[in-house]
């Protein structure tokens, strides 16, 4: 099984990743992943990727194109995995594609898990966490006892500077501009499955398996 998930900051794309990787036996591929270990090896396209990272842009497509093929080089066994966060623009799925088709290994399907911009935003302008336990709550959806209070030690909660409304929307704007294209190619291939991502991790989990075997028909 070779799957790719795509979503926006907020859809839950992390969690249900760890699930498929455990429950279904796969490699777990996350984009963050391989350019931090890059950078903490000092690869030359680690050191080409650090300036990009420091200042939270995302690399270039050829940049980060060259850590993928790198990972497959490196790691011939890696047949059933789990993609989070790449490809991530058009060209990075195409270039991708010719990666796979010369390994003889390409993708079954690709989740799509889709928000709105509107539920992304209040997702995460509404988190809130301990800075001594890390706790993460929600003001609404996972509020701690006392408002703004950590149940497990008191201390008071914090809001992560990137989790404001602002930045968010700069994000959401960035995700849009890549993935609509990211999103029409896969569809013209029919390897596309959409999953609303709302309700509960599991019930959202059960359908992607549904969809995933619906696809191997
Ligand atoms: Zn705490």
């Amino acid at each position: 099984m070779r799957l790719v998930l795509v979503g926006p900051p907020g859809s839950g794309k992390g969690t249900q990743a760890e699930l498929l990787t455990k429950n279904l036996n796969l490699h777990y591929i996350g984009t963050g992943n391989i350019l931090r270990d890059a950078i903490n090896r000092k690869t030359e396209y680690g050191l080409r990727a650090k300036p990009f990272l420091d200042v939270g842009e995302l690399a270039p497509d050829d940049l980060v194109n060259s850590l993928v093929a790198d990972l497959y080089r490196d790691n011939a066994g890696l047949d059933r995995f789990v993609l989070d966060g790449y490809p991530r623009t058009r060209a990075q799925a195409v270039w991708f594609d010719d990666l796979l088709k010369t390994l003889k290994r390409p993708i079954d399907a690709v989740i799509q898990l889709s928000v709105n911009d509107e539920e992304v935003v209040r997702r995460i302008s509404g988190r809130r966490v301990c800075p001594r336990c890390g706790t993460v709550y929600h003001v609404t959806d996972r509020a701690p006892k006392v408002a703004g209070i950590c149940d497990h030690d008191g201390e008071k909660l914090i809001q992560r500077p990137d989790d404001n409304e602002s930045v968010i929307r700069a994000r959401l704007k960035v995700f849009h501009s890549n993935t609509d294209s990211l999103l029409d190619y896969y569809r013209d291939k029919g390897l596309l499955c959409e999953q609303p991502s709302y309700g509960s991790v599991d019930s959202i989990y059960q359908s992607i398996l549904g969809l995933i075997q619906a696809k191997k028909h």
